[in-house]
């Protein structure tokens, strides 16, 4: 059993000791999970939000972002090439929207998706903060996954990070309610804030190990010139010490929950040209690969930097097989790859 203090010893172990709790963890994952690597064809299929958080290059105060939703139809060519080279699920992500149009969007779009794809594809949503009665409509349409980052579990920096009607409690219970409906549930946490300390980082990961999340998805804050946090840059770890601690964070998460999907983010390739490889070998196994309309990807701009935007070999099938191979794993093809419960 792993204390708070046990944990925040681990995230601040840099060199040896780092990598030998890096081995640790891989051995970890071998022996409860395999080497399997399943992949998710992210779709980001609207930039519109309803949403201001302080970090994100895509809130609505932003006035510099062209503003775009892909079209039904793009959506579905999108997610029939990833049926078709065999990618097994999908993740339709987006900014966030409450309004009925876009609500019912989604429904028929995930209705359409495992209509064409014959109930092959997994069908991941990320599309924030909803009621239960819509969590509900997308899941009886055929979505089973669904990832809701907390971002902190500590409430005095949730509410330094975003506007006062963002409320950390009301995301903790989206959660909840994800969880009554039947979802396979995600969360995560953006590691290298602003006012974020290596001990809250330790308390972040006990709190997904007691929320007794299926997946996770968790990666460095990256700066962006057009958001309100720009100013703290100063407070935010240098490129090296973020990337260390995330790779700690990582490998104490498998040990901590051995057996869940936690995905190797485009954040850490952002980072470090072989991030996603370290991530991979470290603790993670699931990547997804963009596979949104080249055309939309420079508007999905939620951080400085952001790989696979400009270069469609970055994600292609060929270049994250050979990612995959650098990290040790095997790529799962055909396979939905549901969390183990
Ligand atoms: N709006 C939905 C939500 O909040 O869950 C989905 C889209 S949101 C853009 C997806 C994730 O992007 C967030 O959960 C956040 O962790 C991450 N993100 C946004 N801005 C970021 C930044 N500057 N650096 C790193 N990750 C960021």
């Amino acid at each position: 059993m792993y204390t708070l203090q046990d944990i925040a010893e681990l995230l601040s172990l840099r060199g040896e000791e780092a990598q030998a709790l890096r081995r640790k963890a891989h051995q970890t994952k071998l022996r409860e999970i395999g080497d399997k690597v399943y992949l998710r064809g992210l779709i980001e299929l609207s930039n519109r939000c309803a949403k201001d958080c302080f970090y994100c290059g895509i809130r609505r105060s932003n006035s510099c972002v062209n503003r775009y939703t892909l079209t039904p139809g793009e959506v579905l060519q999108a997610a029939d090439f990833a049926h078709k080279a065999g990618f097994g699920s999908i993740v339709l992500q987006s900014g966030e929207r409450q309004d009925e149009a876009f609500v019912s969007l989604v429904e028929q779009l995930v209705r359409d998706i495992m209509k064409q794809s014959g109930g092959e594809l997994g069908i991941t949503l990320s599309l924030g903060e909803q009621s239960e009665e819509t969590y509900r409509r997308w899941y009886d349409a055929g979505a089973i996954r669904y990832l809701l980052r907390i971002e902190t579990s500590n409430p005095a920096l949730y509410a330094r990070l975003h506007p006062a009607d963002h409320r950390f409690e009301e995301r903790a219970d989206c959660l909840n309610r994800l969880r009554r409906i039947g979802y396979y549930v995600g969360s995560g946490i953006m590691i290298g804030l602003p006012f974020q300390s290596t001990e809250q980082v330790a308390r972040d990961l006990l709190f997904l190990r007691d929320s007794g999340v299926d997946m996770v998805g968790m990666g460095p804050y990256l700066e962006h010139e057009q958001t309100p946090l720009w100013e703290y840059r100063h407070l935010i770890p240098q490129k090296e010490e973020r990337y260390e601690l995330n790779l700690n964070a990582l490998a104490v998460l498998r040990l901590l929950m051995p057996k869940i999907n936690i995905a190797a983010t485009t954040a850490m390739g952002t980072l470090k040209s072989k991030g996603r490889q370290e991530a991979l070998y470290t603790a993670a196994n699931v990547i997804m690969p963009n596979i949104t309309p080249m055309e939309h990807r420079k508007d999905y701009f939620l951080y400085q930097n952001k790989i696979c935007i400009n270069d469609a070999v970055q994600d292609s099938l060929d270049n994250i097989s050979q990612v995959i191979q650098e990290a040790g794993g095997k790529i799962s093809l055909f396979e939905q790859g549901n969390p183990l419960r």
